[in-house]
């Protein structure tokens, strides 16, 4: 505009100067012509003066006499008349000066007024231009702002990629390792299969040479009893011949704890028979490879002994195989040699650490028992046995009655409807209270439980026990608890007797008509018709039988077995198996018979190192030979069974055949998993999985040396295929692995077993808590990319998710998939979950593994070409990574269920303790003479809780704890946590 203006002034300008030089020529001109008549004077006339101005005569004669009352010029003087002649002239000119001067100010006016709207004009365009410079600035300053924005998240995506790009190297830098592994694995399995055929082939030679050495021994001893006879014969004595001479040859290992007398041969069970335990046992002869009969599947028990650390249940174990003759010497706990506990942590810390299964036969019955183990860090082995059970045996100690792990015991087997009885153990224990058990059994474990025995005193003088169904009294003539014998119930007991048994009918009439109906109808009842309405009652879970004994001191445990063979079921007696088919996912069962289609579910994996992987199965229906091939229906893959394995605690008879409602171990399996079902592929079957607690405590662990490194990674692989509660992590910030279970002890046992039985050397951390994070708010539609095109193959990965917080606490990562129309191809689909899971293991807080969330895929885009699986991992990576920051992430801590038992005296300085804990007290009670009180407490506060305990009580309180749920952290703590970490992470580099 600035240039416009300038040229319309020097055009104003312009003609200012030329009508400024214009004027100025004529007033020069007047000027000279007035000189000229100023110095003629006198000679000039007005005409003269007016011609010579150029102004006409008719002009001068107008300036005649008639214009003004002047004189006429013959009137007036020369000098007058020049003097008016000058002020006409001077008038004339003026006026005609005026009047151009007018003219040129009208052309002025015009041209100032066209040049004013020329002005306005411009005046309108510029103010139009002002603002579309506003505009402009305006959508200048967002382009920028945007520019701005976008910038940001280039640099945002290019930090994502570097460190999915460093993610990514370091899971390929994994693969490449555990590839490497495989290798070396191959390679020395193959080494040993070479070794394995040695051994065999030595096993065979040692054998046939055992068996010559044998005959030859036998025959030797015969020619030796020949001789012996001819000699008595010769010289008329009559001598005994020596034993071992008349049994055939000598026994190899002495009993430690022999029966007194039991006139039996050491392949015979140590069992006198009796009017109630009825027959012998008879246990099967164990060939090198049998074949199992297609047993009749009613005299078959699959039975479990469940219950709190310490109540006896390996003891009572022990006491069955010897009384089963099984085996012929007692080992103890105490003395660590008991058969169940074969592993040598166990031996060393009189703990069940895995469950033990065992086979053994009573009247007739066939009993496969699982021993399981009652810390609560191997809680998951007692889930995935009562997961396969039929029924189970509760030991409960008769001083502690029920405890906090026998109430989670309880609650597992209610999950998995097993039927259970009672055996109230330790009877001859300072404190023993069978009646006040039997109390804390109705109450807190809500259970419609009576005695079927009752014990004739206690500690002590525990003497005898009351068959209140018989009505008969049971005494032991005999250290080992071998001989028992029944007589009739002595007067001063019989009071008590008919008390009981009173009680017994009570509770067992409350669940069973036809038992109410015979006692209403005044009927005598037998034994036989009471010990079927306590069945019907253990069968249907409304009934709980209470048997009495001492493990230890040997009494009462015959009693338990008539009890597992009168009252447990049968795989007949429960329900069919349910499942879902593979494909259609419509519901399925299977019965419990041999000639079914197979069905079978593995349980649990353990590593032996003579024969391999063991996969303990429990098969439901159908049957197998060994070298078959069975269908994995979790997987979906076939697999050929090498061997088939029963256990005896930690040694094995090979069979060659197993039907229905067998427990064995198969080996040659390799990509089964636990948990996984076995079926025929023609009739496919997935039984539901086992419910796997999540772990508590973690710890870091670093091989101490370079080379120890791939053989770690190895030995973890191995654990967790037998340990579902075992977690192993990589912490990429770190670069360590984290090792996470359900306890220190838990830990504690995996190192000492990698150093024992793998010769593994490791630096480990302090123990810490579990933590793990999760969010707290739904976030919708977050968008997850890989694109790269970097030459070559590009990648292409887009996927929309939803997030949500879990709806019931304890959920886990739960994936749905909502894609429709195909927007990402269905192969991809895993892929994404795939990667949710992976993302999900490290959180945003301070990346410990995120849970209870809702996944809900809804969106997403693919490329025919560049997309892949790696590339939907990547992008559902970023998209959960994206969406917890925006949740409101927090972090979750494991809560304890906590017991304390303590002497009044100590119990208000152990509440203000645990007050200070942020512990929530849920109730207190009494045990016999002491106080307990059970609360909720977060683990993070219990670390060396034992010391604690032990310093404020003198040693005289115990305590027991065990995992209850996760909670949120509270803030300030949750600050903590993450300052912690940062510090960690800060040394750590
Ligand atoms: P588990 O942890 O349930 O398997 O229990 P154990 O069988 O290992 O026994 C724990 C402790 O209790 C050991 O020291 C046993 O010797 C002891 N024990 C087992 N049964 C009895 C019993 O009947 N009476 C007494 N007094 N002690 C027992």
């Amino acid at each position: 505009m600035l240039p416009f203006y300038i040229g319309l002034l020097i055009i104003l300008a312009g003609f200012g100067t030329i009508a400024w030089i214009l004027w100025d020529e004529k007033q020069k001109e007047i000027r000279r012509l007035k000189a000229a008549a100023l110095e003629s004077g006198e000679g000039v006339t007005a005409h003269e003066v007016l011609e010579r101005i150029g102004i006409s005569k008719k002009t001068s004669d107008t300036a005649s006499p008639k214009s003004g009352p002047g004189p006429s010029p013959a009137q007036l003087r020369p000098a007058d008349i020049a003097r008016q002649t000058k002020i006409l002239l001077y008038n004339d000119e003026l006026k005609e000066n005026l009047r151009d001067l007018h003219a040129k100010a009208d052309r002025l006016n015009r041209l100032i007024q066209e040049h004013e709207q020329e002005i306005e004009k411009a005046r309108k365009v510029l103010h139009a231009h002002q603002r579309d410079r506003n505009e402009y600035d305006r959508i200048t300053q967002e382009c920028k702002d945007e520019i701005e924005h976008q910038r940001e998240k280039v640099r945002h995506i290019k930090v994502q990629v570097a460190s999915t790009e460093t993610d990514a190297q370091s899971h390929q830098k994994r693969i490449n390792s555990l590839e490497e592994q495989i290798k070396k694995i191959d390679t020395v399995s193959r080494e040993q299969e070479g070794e394995t055929k040695e051994i065999n082939a030595r096993i065979i030679q040692y054998k046939k040479q055992h068996k010559t050495l044998t005959e030859q021994l036998e025959k030797e001893i015969e020619l030796l009893r020949q001789k012996i006879e001819k000699i008595a014969t010769l010289t008329g004595s009559h001598d005994p011949i020596p034993d071992f001479i008349v049994q055939g040859r000598p026994t190899a290992a002495a009993p430690t704890q022999e029966p007194p007398a039991p006139a039996q041969t050491p392949s015979e069970p140590a069992q006198t028979e009796t009017p109630a335990t009825g027959e012998k046992a008879e246990p099967e002869k164990k060939d090198e490879v049998s074949t199992v009969p297609a047993q009749d599947l009613a005299d078959l028990r699959n039975i479990g002994i469940i219950a709190h650390i310490d109540a006896g249940k390996t003891t009572t174990t022990e006491r069955i195989l010897y009384y089963t003759g099984v085996i012929h010497r007692m080992g103890t706990v105490d003395e660590g040699n008991a058969t169940m506990d074969w592993m040598a942590q166990e031996q060393e810390r009189g703990i069940t650490i895995t469950s033990a299964n065992t086979t053994c036969f009573w009247k007739k019955k066939k009993i496969n028992i699982i021993d399981t183990p009652g810390h609560v860090d191997f809680t998951v082995e007692v889930e995935r046995s009562l997961k396969v059970l039929d029924g189970a045996v509760v030991v409960l100690c008769a001083t502690s009655g029920v405890q906090s792990q026998t109430e989670t015991v309880w609650r597992q087997a209610n999950r998995y409807g097993v039927p259970r009885i009672f055996f109230i153990n330790k009877i001859d224990r300072m404190g023993a209270d069978y009646e006040a058990v039997i109390q804390a059994i109705r109450e807190r474990l809500e259970a419609n439980a009576a005695a079927i025995y009752y014990p004739d005193g206690c500690e002590d003088h525990f003497n005898g026990i009351i068959d209140l169904i018989e009505e008969q009294y049971i005494i032991y003539n005999d250290e080992a608890g071998v001989q028992l014998e029944r007589q009739d119930i002595p007067d001063h007991l019989k009071e008590k007797t008919g008390q009981m048994r009173h009680t017994l009918m009570e509770r067992l009439s409350m669940v069973d008509e036809t038992l109410t109906e015979k006692i209403l109808k005044g009927e005598t009842l037998t034994g036989e018709q009471i010990r079927a309405a306590i069945r019907r009652g253990v069968l249907e879970g409304t009934f709980f039988p209470v048997l009495v004994g001492t493990a230890l001191r040997n009494r009462g445990v015959q009693l338990v077995l008539d009890a597992i063979t009168d009252y447990l079921p049968s795989p007949l007696d429960v329900p069919a198996i349910k499942g879902i088919h593979p494909k259609t996912e419509e519901p399925c069962e299977r019965q419990s018979a041999f000639d079914a289609p197979l069905c079978g579910l593995v349980f649990k994996i353990a590593s032996d190192p003579y024969v391999g992987k063991l996969y303990y199965t429990r098969f439901y229906s159908g049957h197998l030979n060994s070298g078959e091939t069975i269908y994995n229906s979790s997987i979906g893959k076939k697999e050929r069974i090498s061997k088939i394995v029963m256990m005896h605690a930690n040694k094995q008879e090979i069979v060659s055949r197993i039907g229905a409602g067998e427990i064995v171990a198969l080996v040659g399996l390799k990509q089964t998993k636990s948990g996984n079902t076995i079926c025929d592929q023609e009739h496919p079957i997935v039984l539901e999985s086992m419910t796997v607690p999540e772990p508590v405590v973690s710890m870091a662990i670093e091989p101490k040396s370079k080379a120890d490194q791939d053989k770690m990674g190895l030995i973890l692989n191995k654990f967790l295929d037998e340990d579902p509660s075992l977690r192993v992590n990589y912490d990429s910030e770190t670069g360590q692995t984290i090792l996470s279970g359900m306890g220190e002890l838990h830990l504690e046992i995996i190192i000492d077993r990698m150093k024992r039985e793998h010769n593994l050397q490791t630096d480990i951390g302090q123990p810490q808590v579990a933590y793990q994070e999760t969010i707290t708010d739904r976030v919708a539609k977050i968008e997850g990319k890989f694109i790269s095109q970097t030459g070559g193959r590009g990648q292409y990965g887009h996927c929309i998710i939803d997030l949500s917080p879990a709806e019931k606490p304890g959920q886990g990562i739960v994936f749905i998939n909502k894609i429709k129309q195909g927007h990402i191809p269905q192969e991809y689909i895993p892929s994404v979950e795939k990667g949710i899971r992976a993302g999900a293991q490290q959180g945003v807080l301070a990346k410990y593994p995120v849970t209870d969330l809702t996944v809900t895929l809804t969106d997403g885009s693919f490329h025919e070409v560049d997309s892949s699986d790696i590339a939907f991992q990547l992008a559902a990576k970023a998209a959960l990574k994206d969406g917890l920051q925006r949740g409101k992430p927090v972090f979750l801590e494991p809560i304890m269920s906590l017991e304390c038992v303590v002497p009044e005296e100590f119990m208000g300085s152990v509440i203000g303790d645990l007050n200070t804990r942020r512990a929530k007290i849920v109730s207190m009670g009494m045990q016999g003479k002491l106080k307990t009180t059970r609360c909720e407490v977060p683990l993070a506060e219990m670390f060396n809780y034992a010391n604690a305990l032990r310093s404020l009580t003198q040693g005289r309180a115990s305590f027991s704890m065990e995992p209850a749920f996760y909670a949120e952290v509270p803030r300030h703590i949750a600050e903590k946590i993450k300052a912690q970490r940062e510090e960690y992470l800060k040394n750590k580099k």
